[in-house]
Parts: C-alpha cells; structure tokens; sequence
C-alpha cells in the first residue's frame, strides 16, 4: 500500500512548532503506527514533540478520533437506563469507584465502569476488586450488557477491542517519559471513555505529590481539555478537581481499601472518601439528568441501599460478598516520635511504601499482593502524642519492611508546637496556591481554606 505520507516530515512539522499537523496527516500517523507502519522510534520523537510544543485543540480533538477508530465502539442505547461513568487520573487510597457505581445504580442510572490496574505509585480499581474471593474482572460485552440490565451497575476490565491504538501508545509513553503530556493524557482517557459509550462522565483530576498534575494550573488544563473532548464528542462531561496531596481515607492497598469501601457503604468511613463519592455521585446524576439533592443520596449509605447494589454487582461477577477478605501475615507499626501535630502525610511516599510492600506492580507482569498496604491512624491536622502508632504497614512478606519505610522517610511530619505547613497553608489565601508547585500539606491547606472539602475546583 503507498502511504500519503512520511512519518519524518510529520515529526518535522510538530518539531518546528510552526504549523498545526492536518486532520488527514492525523488520521493517517495513528492508523500507520497502528499498523506499524510507523515505528516505534517516530512515534517516540513525535510524542516527545508533542510534550515539549503541546497541541491545538483542533489537533488533540482530530487525535482522539483517530484513536477511536482504531478500535471498536460500544453502545448502551438498548438499556432502559440513562449511563453515567466517573474517571480518575489515579492516585493512592483512591477507591472512590467501590462504593460509587453501586450507589449511583441506586437511582436508576446505569454505571459502565471500566476500570485498569495500578501501575506505577498508584493503585488499581480491579486489583482492589479481585482481593474478593472469587470476584472476576473479565467479562464479555454481552455480560456486561446483561448485568447492566439487571443490576445497573458493573466494574469490569476494558476489552482489548476499546482503542487498541491507545494501548500501543501508552506502553511507548511510559518507557519514554512522555506519559505526562496533557493532550496526550487526555486523548488517551478520553478516547477510551468516548469509545465506551457511556451517555454521561464526570472527571476526577487528581492533583498533588500523589496525582500525574503537581500543580493546580496543570490539573485545571488537563480537566478543561478532557471537558472540551467529551463535550465535541455529544458525552455531557463534567470535571472535578481533587486533592491527592494526602491518601484519600485511612487505608491504601487492595484488601484494605475494600474493607474501608465496606465502612463507607454501610454508613460510616472517613469523611473524605464520604464527602468525594457523595460529591462524584450528585455530579453523575446530574450528567445523566436524573439530578438527586445531596441528603438523598448520602440516605442511601446509610439505610443500606447502596450496600444492597454493591452486594448484588458483586455477586454478579462471582465474588463471596460473605467471605472475609484477605489478611496480612506480617504488620509493623510506624509511631510518632514526640507529641503535636501531624502536619503532612505525602501522597506519593504512602504511595510507594504501599508498592513496595506487595500491594502494587513495579513492573506490569507482576502479581500483587491482596492483603499488603498501608492504614493510616492519623491525618494531617490531627493531634499525636508520643509513642502512638500513625501507619501500620501489612505484608505477607517482611523483608519488603525495610524498603517501604524508606520510601515514607520524609513523607510525614509532626510538629511539637502544632504550627508547620498545614498552618502556613490555612493561613494563605487558597488562589494564591493555584500556580505554586505543590510540596506536602500545601493543597490540604487550599482544601481546608475552601470549607473543608477535597474538591478544589470544578470544570464544565
Ligand atoms: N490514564 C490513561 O488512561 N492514560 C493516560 O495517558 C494517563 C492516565
């Protein structure tokens, strides 16, 4: 087949950085490296381009498609149900999607939930899920559609079919260091999401030391980007901005996390993972045009509604809601050293200690352990006294302690006379912090200033 164009003049283009590559010189650089016809090593010097000039919105919107059409296209117009999905860009403690889907299905809308592993620092949905015995994340198209209809919601594994252009892609960026290019970001999550079919979809753009966006400016054009993508595309989108500068909850792993999303999902757990999925769960329901005033839907946590679905969706695909959930063979408690406050716990530190301990992948072949993590018995703000455990770290393998302590030296800190970064942040007008780089406690600080909610912004 002759090909209209040469990969080299396009990467030419995009290093010059003074024209905008065409809707054809698009669509063909995607399907030829999808076919291979551009080799990997183009690929890398376009996407390295790409990082360093960025796109216009013409170009990401002209990508996106392009990378849809690699793939299949899904579609729920036969259920009777308008859909609703939520994204995360990741983060760690982050396992807002356990108690959301069932507590969105609660107000008949259907929540096609498909989720990925963790890699990286971060955690995955699905590894958290498979800590239930039995609990499969690979179902067919026709399974998925069939438990929609009955239960209305599912969190299952992405077919190989959705956007095989964006997983070539992805594995060529995360051995590239081009992972975090924002029209690439959002092309890649964006294309999945379109691609899926899902009438309505709110945003989670994480930012902070735990999140891909370090800075409120970066997760703000992330989130603009994606909104403008799914808007062009006829998905009613929606993006909130959260802070990951701290774990979500007091629990980061996979067995862990699961019990604490049990907590949330019988009426209790801690107020931020409560406050974020009641938040997401108001915004899908808005999308999907079946608005629910927030008392209501927090009602369905506590009177057990949301814990009927989430019982029935897991069931659904195998797992023993009754069985107990897995548990560490070996703990090791982190203390405080003198008595005052915590003033940070940093998101990505507990993000690698809980890695290290088993409960995530360094590389992607890796098995992880269900049991390993980390649970946090104190938040920044909160007062310790000497000698009172802050994290206790689980493991089914010990020689994996000394690494993950490690990786939390300098991760948190207690000030003795209750002042520190959490202080100085509080005491700062949230705006001021919108452009700075955000060290440990600082976004804590903007969350707090803006009422004491974990959402910093929202983007529509
Ligand atoms: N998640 C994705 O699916 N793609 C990215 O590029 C980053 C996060």
């Amino acid at each position: 087949m002759t090909e209209p164009f040469d990969a080299v003049d396009l990467i030419r283009v995009k290093r010059d950085n003074t024209e905008s590559l065409t809707d054809e010189q698009i669509d063909w650089l995607v399907d030829a490296y999808t076919r291979g016809v551009v080799a990997d090593e183009q690929m890398s010097a376009m996407t390295m381009a790409i990082l360093l000039n960025g796109m216009t919105r013409q170009e990401i919107s002209r990508w996106t498609a392009a990378m849809i059409r690699s793939g299949e296209r899904m579609s729920f117009s036969t259920l009777s149900r308008p859909t609703a999905d939520k994204h995360s860009t990741g983060g760690v403690g982050d396992k807002i999607t356990l108690p959301l889907a069932p507590l969105v299905a609660v107000f008949d809308v259907a929540v096609p939930q498909l989720s990925g592993r963790g890699l990286g620092h971060t955690g995955g949905t699905l590894d958290k899920l498979e800590a239930i015995p039995g609990w499969r994340a690979s179902l067919t198209n026709a399974e998925m559609m069939a438990q929609l209809d009955s239960v209305g919601a599912v969190i299952c594994a992405a077919g190989a079919g959705l956007a095989p252009a964006d997983k070539k892609l992805y594995a060529l960026r995360d051995v590239t260091a081009t992972v975090e290019a924002i029209p690439l970001i959002a092309s890649s999550i964006m294309s999945k999401k379109i691609a899926e079919g899902t009438g309505a979809l709110v945003l989670d753009v994480k930012v902070g030391s735990g999140a891909f966006m370090k800075t409120l400016d970066s997760a703000r054009e992330l989130a603009r980007t994606m909104v403008d993508l799914g808007t062009d595309a006829g998905v009613r989108t929606v993006a909130l901005v959260t802070d990951m500068s701290v774990p979500l909850g007091r629990t980061a792993g996979n067995a862990l996390e699961v019990r604490e999303s049990l907590e949330v999902l019988a009426g209790g757990g801690p107020a931020d993972v409560v406050d974020l999925t009641v938040a997401l769960a108001v915004e899908m329901l808005v999308a999907a045009d079946r608005p629910v005033p927030e008392a209501d839907v927090r009602a369905a946590l506590a009177d057990g509604r949301a814990m009927d679905k989430w019982r029935a969706m897991i069931a659904a695909q195998g797992g023993d809601v009754d069985a107990p959930l897995p548990v560490a063979k070996e703990t090791e408690t982190v203390v405080a050293p003198e008595s005052g406050v915590l003033t940070s716990l940093d998101a990505y530190a507990v993000g690698v200690a809980v890695r290290r301990l088993g409960a995530g992948r360094a590389r992607k072949e890796d098995e992880v352990q269900a049991a390993a993590g980390i649970e946090i018995h104190v938040k920044p703000g909160e007062e310790v006294v000497a000698g009172q455990p802050l994290l206790t770290l689980h493991t089914d393998t010990p020689e994996r302690f000394a690494r993950a302590r490690q990786a939390l030296d300098g991760g948190w800190s207690v000030d003795p006379a209750g002042n520190g970064v959490l202080g100085g942040a509080l005491a700062g007008a949230a705006g001021a912090l919108a452009s700075m780089d955000l060290g440990a406690g600082a976004l804590v600080g903007a969350a707090l200033a803006s009422g004491g909610s974990v959402v910093l912004d929202r983007i529509v």
